[in-house]
C-alpha cells in the first residue's frame, strides 16, 4: 500500500511487534473478542524485536543471554503460551575475583563456603540475598545505599551485588532504586527459566496465538505518527493512515513513543537506558563442562553455558552467553571485547578451535528506561493511559509499577490490552 487515499479502518492497532506487542495483541483480541479487526505493526523484517534469537545450523543464540523468569512465564502460560525448558543449576557456579576463579555465590550453598568472604560477611550477603527481613520503604533509596546499610564491609557489598546485579543487568548499584531491584531479585528467586529453542520459541508460539485469534500482523511497516484522542490517527512511513479506536505504542521507548505523540514527554527527570555488551558464541563440543556459570565480582562480568539447561546447540554442541555490563566505566568496544575473550580463554580453554559462530553486540540495551531513585523508582513509573489522549495507551518496559525487563513488558502490555479492549 502506498500514497495518501482513504483511511483504513481498525478497531486496535498495536505499535511494535517486540515481546511487549505480542503480548498486548493476543490479548486485546483475546477480550475484545471475535469480530474486531486487530492490527500488529511492525517496523523491521520480523516480529521479536530484543526477544529474537537466530539460528547458525541449528544453534539458536538469543540476542545475550536470557533468562524468563516467573512472572513473565506465569503471564504466558495465561496466554496459552507454553514455555519448554529447564532452571538452570547454581550449585556449580563460580566466581571471578582479581582474574582467577572460586567457588561462587550465585547459590545459598557455594554462598556460604566460599573462601573469598570471611564468615561473618557470608552470613550477612545470605541474609540480604534471602530478603528476610522484606523491604520496608526502599523505593527512592538507590542500592547503593541499601547495601551500605545493610552489609559491614565493601567486600560484601560486591559479593551481593555480583548476584544481584545479573538478574537485572544493573553495571553499578547508585545506578538503580532498591525498591525495584529487590523486588524483582525476590521474583528472580521463584525461579527462571532457559527456553528451548530460545526466546524464538515464545515469539513464534505469540504469533501463533494471534494469528488464531484473527490479529492482522504486518511487518515493514513503521508508523510515523499518531494524531488525535478519542479516535486516533496513525500515519504510516508510506503516507498511508489507519483509524483506530485504540491504539497501543508497545516497546517503543519513552522518547520514541512521545516523538509519534507529538508531545514533550513527561516534566520529570527522563530515564536513563541500561546498556550491555555481549557475546554470544556456538562451540561444536564444550572444552570444559564444569565451567558453566560465572560471575564476574570485582568486574561486571558473566559467562553462561545456556545449552546445559536449555536445548540450543545440536548434539555435543553448546551455546555460551558472555556479557560486561554497563558500570559507566566508559571501556571501548576493543577492550570489552578483548576482556570477553579472556574470560573465555579463562573458563574454555581452546574454544577458538571448537568456534562454529559468534556475535559481539557491544552496545545492546537492555532497559529502555532503568527505575533510578531520582526518578522515585517503580512507583515513579507512568501508567498505560497518555493524559489527554483516552485512545492512545503505552506499553513497554518502563511502564506500570511492577516488574523489570521482560517482567514489566509483559504486565503493562497486560494492562494496557485491558484499557485499550475496554473502548472497543
Ligand atoms: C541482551 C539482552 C538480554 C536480556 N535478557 C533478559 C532476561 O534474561 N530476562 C528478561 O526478562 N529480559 C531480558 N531482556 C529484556 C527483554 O528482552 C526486553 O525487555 C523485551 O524483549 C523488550 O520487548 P519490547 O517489545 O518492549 O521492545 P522491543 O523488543 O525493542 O520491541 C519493540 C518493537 O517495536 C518496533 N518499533 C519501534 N518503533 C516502531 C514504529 N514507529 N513503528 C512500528 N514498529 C516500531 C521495533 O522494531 C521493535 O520490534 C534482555 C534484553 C537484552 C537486549
Amino acid at each position: 500500500m502506498t500514497g495518501a487515499g482513504p483511511d483504513e479502518r481498525a478497531d486496535a492497532v498495536v505499535v511494535g511487534a517486540g515481546l511487549t506487542g505480542l503480548v498486548t495483541a493476543v490479548r486485546l483480541a483475546r477480550t475484545a473478542g471475535p469480530g474486531r479487526r486487530v492490527l500488529l505493526l511492525e517496523a523491521g523484517g520480523e516480529p521479536g524485536g530484543r526477544a529474537r534469537t537466530t539460528d547458525h545450523r541449528g544453534y539458536r543464540l538469543g540476542l545475550g543471554p536470557r533468562a524468563l523468569y516467573r512472572t513473565t512465564r506465569d503471564e504466558l502460560r495465561a496466554l496459552g503460551v507454553r514455555v519448554p525448558g529447564g532452571e538452570p543449576d547454581l550449585s556449580g557456579s563460580l566466581a571471578l575475583r582479581d582474574g582467577a576463579l572460586h567457588p561462587g555465590y550465585a547459590a545459598p550453598g557455594p554462598l556460604l563456603r566460599t573462601g573469598l568472604l570471611a564468615p561473618r560477611e557470608r552470613l550477612a550477603v545470605a541474609r540480604l540475598l534471602a530478603l528476610s527481613r522484606g523491604r520496608p520503604n526502599l523505593a527512592g533509596t538507590d542500592a547503593a545505599r541499601w547495601l551500605a546499610d545493610r552489609l559491614p564491609t565493601e567486600r560484601a557489598r560486591e559479593a551481593a551485588f555480583a548476584v544481584l546485579r545479573v538478574s537485572a543487568y544493573a553495571g553499578r548499584p547508585e545506578m538503580i532504586d532498591a525498591g525495584a531491584l529487590a523486588a524483582h531479585f525476590a521474583g528472580v528467586r521463584r525461579g527462571v527459566t532457559y527456553v528451548d529453542g530460545g526466546w524464538r520459541t515464545l515469539v513464534d508460539a505469540l504469533l501463533g496465538r494471534a494469528r488464531a485469534l484473527g490479529v492482522e500482523t504486518r511487518t515493514g511497516c513503521r508508523v510515523t505518527a499518531v494524531e488525535g484522542g478519542a479516535r486516533p490517527r496513525l500515519t504510516l512511513a508510506d503516507g498511508h493512515g489507519i483509524r483506530a479506536r485504540s491504539v497501543v505504542l508497545a516497546g517503543l521507548p519513552q522518547r520514541a513513543a512521545h516523538r509519534l505523540l507529538d508531545e514533550p514527554g513527561p516534566a520529570g527527570p527522563p530515564g536513563r537506558p541500561l546498556h550491555t555488551a555481549c557475546l554470544d558464541v556456538a562451540l561444536s563440543r564444550l572444552p570444559d563442562p564444569r565451567r558453566t556459570l560465572v560471575l564476574g565480582v570485582d568486574e561486571p562480568l558473566y559467562l553462561s553455558v545456556a545449552s546445559q539447561t536449555a536445548r540450543l546447540a545440536p548434539d555435543g554442541g553448546a551455546v555460551l552467553h558472555l556479557a560486561r555490563y554497563d558500570d559507566g566505566s566508559g571501556l571501548g568496544a576493543t577492550e570489552v571485547r578483548k576482556r570477553l575473550d579472556e574470560l573465555l580463554d579463562l573458563c574454555q580453554p581452546g574454544w577458538r578451535e571448537v568456534l562454529v559462530h559468534e556475535r559481539f553486540l557491544p552496545r545492546i540495551t537492555t532497559m529502555t528506561a532503568v527505575p533510578e531513585a531520582r526518578t522515585g523508582g517503580l512507583p515513579g513509573r507512568p501508567g498505560p493511559r497518555v493524559p489527554g489522549r483516552p485512545g492512545v495507551f503505552v506499553a513497554g518496559d518502563w511502564v506500570g509499577q511492577r516488574g523489570l525487563l521482560a517482567d514489566a513488558c509483559v504486565l503493562s502490555g497486560a494492562r494496557a490490552a485491558e484499557e485499550a479492549a475496554a473502548r472497543l
